[in-house]
């Protein structure tokens, strides 16, 4: 089944395959898992189809509350159905408590909560080891044009917030995470910014509130072990696994794993997305 479809790109911890239709493509979550610009890398069974399932949750909780994302449908336990997109080749991070690179750079104390949410880009390209820049530099090397940045920057602001109070909820704080946007050419060159990638404990820092235990990609940065213990502790915590896990120890549960319901975004291209009218910036990175 795999083999005849196209694939379009791969990458380190997902592979595009051309979708169904026109305008769609097939993300499908690899168990690979990489830090420190791919100098570390390890398989971990059972990471992919966890992530597969909390990227497809949060994506439809942001599209409920009228963020516009690329997320159509999980068609199984590893892909789900997005929209294709031009990748803007930037990564947006939002940060509410100092860890990271942020802690290192400003030398503070893992765990400072910021004074309020801050913001950072970081240039997409693995070769450079994605440096960061700031919004001058995205504008003047056309990678977003303005109105597309404002409107990158209000959608993680508010990503952020709904997603703080999300975890919350669950007794999870959480600590930073990195998206990417994606733009959407409609019929009369009209141009639309979604929200795209994923948004998993591969792209997130989430700190256990009583704890500060890391239930994030961490755990395998800074060899904690643990990790796919951890992220089924998150799906757990958000409802979409049974508290039995679906993953013991290396080994998958398919009976338990198959009766979990697919997750559907109802608004999937019923959100009003805003037309950005505007001059073609440079192409970012392209499918996707
Ligand atoms: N992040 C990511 N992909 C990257 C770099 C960072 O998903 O290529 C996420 C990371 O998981 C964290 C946040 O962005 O949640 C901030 O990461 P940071 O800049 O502290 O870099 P790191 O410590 O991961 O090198």
């Amino acid at each position: 089944m795999l083999n005849r479809r196209r694939k379009l790109y791969e990458g380190k911890a997902k592979i595009i395959y051309e979708g169904p239709e026109p305008g769609t493509v097939i993300q499908y979550f690899k168990d690979d898992a990489t830090a420190f610009n791919a100098q570390k890398h390890d398989v971990i069974s059972g990471k992919g189809i966890l992530n597969n399932r909390i990227a497809a949750h949060l994506m439809t909780r942001l599209e409920s509350i009228g963020i516009p994302t690329h997320f159509i449908k999980s068609l199984n336990m590893r892909e789900q159905l997005v929209r294709s997109v031009e990748i803007v080749p930037v990564e947006v991070v939002v940060r509410n408590i100092a860890a990271g690179s942020l802690a290192k750079r400003l030398g503070l104390k893992e765990g400072t909560p910021l004074p309020r949410p801050l913001i950072e880009f970081y240039y997409k390209n693995d070769e450079l080891g994605d440096p960061m820049v700031n919004d001058d530099h995205i504008m003047a090397m056309g990678w977003a044009d303005p109105y597309e940045l404002e409107e990158m920057i209000s959608m993680a602001f508010r990503a952020n917030d709904y997603l703080n109070g999300l975890f919350a909820g669950i007794n999870l704080q959480l600590v930073d995470f990195k998206i990417e946007f994606g733009r959407i050419f409609g019929e009369y060159g009209d141009v639309y910014i979604v929200l795209a990638d994923e948004i998993s404990p591969d792209t997130c820092r989430l700190w256990d509130a009583q704890t500060n235990e890391k239930l994030d990609k961490d755990r395998f940065r800074l060899d904690l072990g643990g990790l796919v213990e951890a992220y089924q502790e998150v799906a757990v915590r958000l409802g979409l696994i049974p508290r039995e896990g679906i993953i013991k120890e290396g080994d998958f549960n398919e009976e338990l794993a198959a009766q979990l319901e697919t997750i559907e975004n109802e608004m999937a291209g019923r959100t009003n997305i805003r037309s950005i009218k505007r001059m073609r910036a440079k192409k970012g990175t392209p499918v996707v």
